[in-house]
């Protein structure tokens, strides 16, 4: 059990600069009380109360800065400890130099992550909601700040509970029959044993395909745009991107390097990266250009295969049609201001069944389309995602596949007619799995690696 003090701004500075300073720990009202001059002590205020005053340096008795301090004591709080907040009204300097003070004064600068570890370890939170924590931080858009509110509310732990709950049902049934043979209950055992289990893979199942919406809302849709140099992937890129990060040019082939930009399509995060054309070449420098192109179409969650409007169907954009059939591909018909040269007709028969938007970057047309195209890929239709569980964190999703294994793995014992016993060992197993998600038997140096991974005052 931690015992010392810890302080940390824990707001960045707003528009309206407003800093709040956290300090959390058994001597935090005292440590406080030391620098604050108010109306009264703090240590006579009542619990969750807000109270005017000012913070003076201990030494010189000179004013730091005006605060308003909030004094919350344990357990009522986001650690379980006593713990004050310090806003801050005077601006960077004077934030920094009470948090100073508070250091001189006995406090601690807190780790990052170690408010939100302190929580957990005083079981304030579980495991997964105080990775969702951390999620809720780094969050690229407001949907996926939901997913993390959802799973830091708790929602994924109470599922993995009554899941839990199931196997350790299962568990009993087979403790009275191990115990009592002679009750000869083998044959319903089994069977209760074997729905439950077909029950519980199931709902693993379920969540293990969250997890790849999951993994979209947390990191972005890894997205390549392809295509014939000068088609327009730049201009798209920017028009997505409303801004001028990458390079737009005239002279084919000059978008050399590979740039990535996040854009945020209908809540949809999208990780762009524009590409050189894929196409043949005997220029070393695009040559590089190309091959990254291959691997960035390779590892990409969606293609963005432009063609031009303006141009005939060329040897380079039926190679690209070819590879864009095998990922999940949107094909773009850019240029349509311009005079009619593509044989649509052709094109769409080369397409199969991948979805198609006409645009015309340069007019700001089609762009609509093309977002909604996206959306119903990834999204499937489903706009209400605010209630869901989601699955977005890797430890959580390999964790959940070991349990399904085991879990599976009793299934076949049971039906292959194993002894109940070797049947009662997978079932443990699983069991265990699912309890590391929510943090039940973790190892300290994995909990000390997660926590470490937080911004500082969180
Ligand atoms: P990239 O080589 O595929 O990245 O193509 P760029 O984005 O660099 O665009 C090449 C040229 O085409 C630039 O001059 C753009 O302004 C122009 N362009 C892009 N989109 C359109 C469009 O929809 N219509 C017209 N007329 N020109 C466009
Ligand atoms: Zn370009």
């Amino acid at each position: 059990m931690e015992t010392d003090t810890i302080a940390a701004i824990s707001t960045t500075m707003g528009e309206a600069g407003i800093a709040v300073i956290r300090v959390s720990g058994p001597e935090s009202i005292a440590i406080v009380d030391r620098l604050y001059k108010g109306k009264q002590p703090l240590d006579a205020v009542p619990t969750h109360t807000v109270h005017y005053g000012r913070i003076l340096d201990p030494a010189e008795g000179k004013v730091l800065d005006e605060v308003l301090v909030t004094v919350m004591r344990a357990p009522r709080t986001f650690t379980r400890e006593d713990v004050v907040e310090i806003s801050c009204h005077g601006g960077m300097i004077p934030v920094q130099a009470v948090l100073e003070a508070l250091l001189a004064s006995e406090a601690r600068l807190a780790e990052p992550g170690e408010f939100t570890k302190r929580a957990f370890l005083n079981g304030r939170i579980d495991l997964s909601q105080a990775e969702a924590v951390m999620d809720l931080i780094r969050s690229k858009t407001d949907r996926a700040a939901r997913v993390a509110v959802n799973q830091a509310e708790g929602r994924l732990s109470r599922l993995i509970q009554r899941l839990r709950q199931e196997i350790l049902e299962s568990l009993a049934h087979l403790a009275v029959n191990v115990d009592y043979p002679e009750y000869d209950a083998e044959q319903l055992t089994g069977q209760k044993m074997l729905e439950k289990s077909r029950q519980v893979e199931q709902e693993i199942d379920h969540l293990l395909v969250t997890a790849r919406q999951g993994k979209i809302l947390r990191e972005g849709i890894a997205t390549v745009i392809v295509g014939r140099p000068n088609v327009g992937k730049s201009s798209l890129l920017n028009a997505l991107a409303h801004e001028n990060k990458a390079i737009v040019t005239d002279i084919p082939g000059t978008t050399r390097d590979v740039i990535e930009e996040y854009v945020n399509v209908r809540g949809i995060p999208l990780r762009l990266v524009d590409t050189a054309g894929i196409r043949e070449t005997e220029d070393l420098v695009e040559k590089i250009g190309v091959e990254r192109s291959h691997q960035a179409l390779a590892e990409a969650d969606l293609v963005l295969l432009l063609l031009n409007h303006a141009e005939e169907l060329g040897e380079d954009d039926r190679k690209l049609l070819k590879l864009a059939r095998e990922h999940t591909t949107i094909v773009i018909v850019n240029k349509t201001d311009l005079p009619s040269r593509l044989d649509l007709e052709e094109v769409t028969s080369l397409i199969g069944g991948l979805p198609l938007v006409t645009t015309s970057v340069k007019e700001e047309k089609g762009l609509d389309e093309l977002e909604q195209a996206i959306a119903d890929l990834f999204m499937e239709g489903r706009t209400q995602t605010a209630d869901a569980t989601y699955v977005s964190n890797t430890r959580h999703v390999h964790l959940l596949k070991e349990a399904r294994k085991h879990v599976h793995d009793a299934i076949e014992g049971i039906e292959s007619g194993m002894p109940l016993d070797m049947v009662e060992i997978d079932l443990k197993n699983a069991w265990e799995s699912l309890g590391e998600i929510i943090g039940d038997a973790v190892a300290e140096d994995l909990i000390d690696q997660i926590f470490s991974q937080f911004c500082l005052g969180k």
